[in-house]
C-alpha cells in the first residue's frame, strides 16, 4: 500500500478510507476538461473500478485543458475513453478500467450506471445532465454535477434522500444560453478546480464521510468570487417529487446534433440508442457490449469495401473514416457517426444516408 501512503496518512480518509475506495465503483461521463482530471485524479487516488464514458475523439484544441491527452493521441484522432484508459492504465495498473466509446442517451444510461456507486458529471450538456439526474434518481445514487465556461465554474453533490434538491430542482429546462466553451472559452485552471472539488467530494461519499458538502458551491476564478449557496428541494420538482421522467425510459429514435464549434454532427441512428426501456436495458454484462471495441452492430468490413470507390478509407483502431474531400465521416462501431466540415444538419443527414446508410 505504499502507492496510497500519502492519501492514507491524512486524517480524513485513513487506511480504512482507503480500503473503501479500493472496493468503489464510479462511472465518468464525459471525458473532456472535467473528465479527464477526474479520470486522472480518480484513478491516481486508487478508485477500484472506473468507467470512463465518452463518445468523441482527441483534437487538437482539447489539449490546453483535458490533461490526458497527448499531441499523437490529437493527431490519431484517438476516442477519448480509448486515450484515457490507455493512459491510466500505465499510472495505476493496480485498478480496474473499462473504456465506452459512446453516446449516453436513455438506451444505455442504465446499464452504463446500474453497477457503480457514484457516478461523476463531466459533460457539457443539460440534456444529459438531466437524463443522469434522472437515472440517478430512479436507482437511489448519488452523482457529483460540475459545469465549468470561461473562468465561472459550479459544483454540486446530488445524494439521494426524501430531503435532498435534485439537479431539476435548480434547472429545471434545457435553456440554450448562447455560450458555449468554443465561444466563450474556458480555463484549464478553471476545469482542474472544478474537477478536483468534485473529485474530493466523489472520495468523501465513497468511504462515508460526515463531511460531504450540502450545499451548490459556485465561484469565478477571474474575479476572484467565491459562494456557497443552500438550495431547497422544490416540493414541486417532477423528478424527485412525482418520479416523473422526461428522459430515462424513454425510446431514444435517431437523433442528429450539431457539435459545439466543431463544424461537424453527430448522428446517433436508432440502433445505436435502442432498448429504450430501462428494465429492458439492463441485465449482466450489458455495460460491457459498449466497451472499448464497441458493440459492433456494424459491418466496418462491408462498409469499408463500398467506401473504397468514394474516397480514401482509414480503418482504425476503434473507427472507420472516410475523407471525400470537403466532408469526412468517422463512424463508429455503434453505428454513430460523426460527419466533419458543416455544422447544417440536415447536410450531415444527408452525407450519412449516402454513405452509411444505417
Ligand atoms: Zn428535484
Amino acid at each position: 500500500m505504499e502507492r496510497y501512503s500519502r492519501q492514507e496518512a491524512f486524517f480524513g480518509i485513513g487506511s480504512e478510507g482507503q480500503k473503501k475506495l479500493l472496493e468503489s465503483r464510479v462511472c465518468i461521463i464525459g471525458l473532456g476538461a472535467l473528465g479527464s482530471a477526474s479520470a486522472n485524479l480518480m484513478a491516481r487516488a486508487g478508485t477500484g473500478f472506473l468507467r470512463l464514458v465518452d463518445r468523441d475523439y482527441v483534437e487538437l484544441s482539447n489539449l490546453q485543458r483535458q490533461m490526458l491527452y497527448t499531441e499523437a493521441d490529437a493527431a490519431e484522432a484517438v476516442p477519448k475513453a480509448a486515450a484515457a484508459a490507455d493512459h491510466l492504465g500505465r499510472i495505476n495498473s493496480e485498478i480496474r478500467l473499462e473504456p465506452v466509446v459512446a453516446d449516453v442517451n436513455s438506451g444505455n444510461i442504465r446499464a452504463l450506471i446500474e453497477d457503480v456507486d457514484l457516478i461523476i458529471d463531466a459533460t457539457d450538456n443539460v440534456e444529459i445532465r438531466l437524463l443522469i439526474n434522472e437515472a440517478c434518481h430512479a436507482l437511489g445514487k448519488p452523482w457529483i454535477y460540475g459545469g465549468a465556461l470561461a473562468s465561472y465554474g459550479m459544483t454540486m453533490n446530488i445524494l439521494p434522500g426524501e430531503d435532498r434538491p435534485c439537479y431539476h430542482c435548480m434547472f429545471d429546462d434545457v435553456v440554450p444560453d448562447g455560450e458555449t466553451c468554443a465561444t466563450a472559452g474556458v480555463l484549464g485552471m478553471l476545469t482542474s478546480i472544478v474537477a478536483s472539488i468534485q473529485c474530493t467530494e466523489a472520495v468523501k461519499i465513497l468511504i462515508g464521510s460526515p463531511d460531504v458538502r450540502k450545499t451548490l458551491l459556485a465561484f469565478d476564478i477571474w474575479n476572484n468570487e467565491f459562494d456557497e449557496m443552500e438550495v431547497a428541494r422544490n416540493p414541486d420538482c417532477p423528478v424527485c417529487g412525482r418520479e416523473e421522467y422526461r428522459f430515462y425510459g424513454k425510446v431514444s429514435g435517431s437523433r442528429t446534433v450539431s457539435l459545439c464549434g466543431r463544424d461537424s454532427v453527430q448522428i446517433v441512428p436508432a440502433i445505436a440508442g435502442a432498448a429504450g426501456d430501462p428494465e429492458a436495458a439492463g441485465g449482466p454484462g450489458t455495460a460491457g457490449t459498449f466497451g472499448a471495441a464497441g458493440d459492433p452492430r456494424v459491418d466496418f468490413d462491408q462498409i469499408a469495401g463500398r467506401w473504397q470507390a468514394c474516397g480514401k478509407v482509414t480503418w482504425k483502431r476503434f473507427t472507420l473514416d472516410l475523407d471525400i474531400g470537403d466532408f469526412g465521416i468517422k463512424l463508429f462501431p455503434d453505428g454513430r457517426a460523426i460527419i466533419s466540415g458543416t455544422s447544417d444538419e440536415g447536410k450531415a443527414r444527408a452525407l450519412y444516408d449516402e454513405y452509411v446508410g444505417l
